[in-house]
């Protein structure tokens, strides 16, 4: 393969592409942005499906894989941060060029990406799965609150799952935590309640003065409320306080979190930051300016042709959360209209797509949620299919060992 070098004139600025662009593949080159559950699923799929056929590149600014689920038990103390981190050794075993960096920029008209070290990758079809970023324009103080450590949102794993479990250790016997939950739509709903749960057990266990105190935004729990409902009274009354209307409006810099009829001041913060699309893709957030519309049967972006968005920072269809099993989900579905549209198929005109979610009321048991989508045609949007999926009717040890075994699945799933 010979390397290519070229100067690209754009915005009075010199452009040069990656010295290390693959030549041409027969079907064209697919760019992935975001090495996350969707950006990692799609790169794979997309060599798994296309083979040689593709060049298939994933650009991501981490070196390796972090896995929000499962992280709840790193602030529990009940896996660390390695067992959720993983290669992309995987991904480039197949094939997938991979390239660590920041994407600063997205041209669909000149079908190509810009990298913050000002190199430029181009395209035939682009695969955008950014995740979340936070509102913090939304809350006074919260932004700095965080910049500063004297609050934590631990809602993007790394360093942030470490400090959070950090300040929970170093939390006096006697201390109080405060877990901020944000308005929906957020990632993962049942997240912020399996997180209170595994932290009022460890409490319970290693600080038994402690209390843990739970401020929702939303007027009621937002995911297997009646399971939950029950974990918080069964296993976690005494440590546990829940209370829904609450709505974070500040963070004075004294740490004192302002909510609309109370002030608290707690000992750790856990604040978690209402969210939308991740930075990349909001000039595309065209709803609300906050998340970006897609076309179900492509997952390409409404109005940008070439452009797919998939994973978190979509408008998820109606009763579909924000999970890594689904943006595993349209990852596929998105790889697999890439492929057909580079050929010159028609895509699949009655895509289905399926969400797993397990979560533990303990550090043993866990239950789950399971529904299925299938587009609707006269909608032009996935609707739940009535009567599949269903809900665990307790808590229990199985569930608990099926929930492990779902996050192996899926990381091997995602990433070889
Ligand atoms: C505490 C917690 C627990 C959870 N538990 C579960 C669970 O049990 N089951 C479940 O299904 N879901 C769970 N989720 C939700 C799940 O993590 C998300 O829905 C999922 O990660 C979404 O995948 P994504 O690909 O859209 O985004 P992400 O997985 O966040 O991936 C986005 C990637 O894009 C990269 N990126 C972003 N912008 C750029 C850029 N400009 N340049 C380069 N790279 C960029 C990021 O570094 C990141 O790697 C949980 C979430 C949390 C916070």
């Amino acid at each position: 393969m010979i390397a290519r070098r070229h100067l690209i004139a754009a915005g009075g600025l010199a452009l040069t592409s990656c010295a290390s662009a693959p030549t041409r593949a027969r079907l064209g080159r697919v760019v992935v942005v975001g090495g996350g559950f969707g950006g990692a699923t799609a790169a794979r799929y997309l060599k798994l499906w296309g083979g040689a056929d593709v060049d298939v590149t994933l650009v991501e600014r981490n070196d390796a894989f972090l896995s929000c689920p499962m992280s709840n038990l790193v602030v529990a103390g009940l896996r660390d941060l390695g067992s959720i981190t993983h290669s992309y050794a995987g991904l480039q075993a197949l094939g997938v060029r991979r390239v660590r960096g920041e994407v600063v920029g997205i041209n669909p008209g000149g079908r190509a990406i810009t990298l913050a070290d000002r190199s430029r990758l181009d395209w035939d079809r682009l695969i955008v799965a950014p995740g979340i970023d936070f509102m913090f324009d939304e809350i006074p103080g919260l932004r700095a609150a965080i910049d500063s450590g004297r609050a934590v949102h631990a809602y993007k794993a790394g360093q942030q799952t470490l400090a959070l479990r950090r300040q929970l250790e170093a939390l006096p016997d006697g201390g109080t935590v405060l877990i901020s939950i944000p308005g929906s739509p957020y990632r993962c709903p049942p997240g912020p309640y399996e997180r209170a749960c595994l932290i009022a057990a460890w409490l319970r266990r290693a600080k038994p003065r402690s209390k843990l105190l739970v401020l929702d935004a939303n007027p009621e729990i937002q995911s297997k409320k009646a399971l939950f409902e029950r974990a918080f009274a069964q296993h976690h009354a005494g440590v546990l306080e829940y209370r829904p209307n609450s709505e974070l409006k500040e963070v004075l810099p004294d740490g004192t979190a302002r909510f609309e009829f109370e002030d608290v001041k707690t000992d750790v913060l856990n604040l978690i930051p209402p969210q939308r699309a991740g930075d990349l893709v909001r000039d595309f957030a065209n709803v609300n300016r906050r998340w970006v519309g897609v076309d179900w049967l492509t997952m390409q972006a409404q109005g940008l042709a070439g452009v797919h968005v998939i994973g978190d920072a979509i408008l998820s269809a109606s009763a579909m959360p924000k999970s890594a099993h689904l943006a595993n989900q349209q990852a596929k579905l998105a790889a697999a209209a890439v492929l057909q549209l580079l050929r010159g198929e028609a895509v699949n005109p009655a895509p289905v797509v399926m969400n797993t979610c397990y979560s533990f009321a303990t550090p043993t048991e866990a239950m789950h949620v399971a529904s299925v989508y299938q587009y609707d045609a006269a909608e032009k949007t996935m609707q739940p299919v009535p009567g599949a999926g269903g809900l665990s009717p307790a808590a229990s040890e199985r569930e608990g060992v099926l929930a492990q075994g779902w996050a192996e699945n899926i990381w091997a799933d995602s990433l070889g």
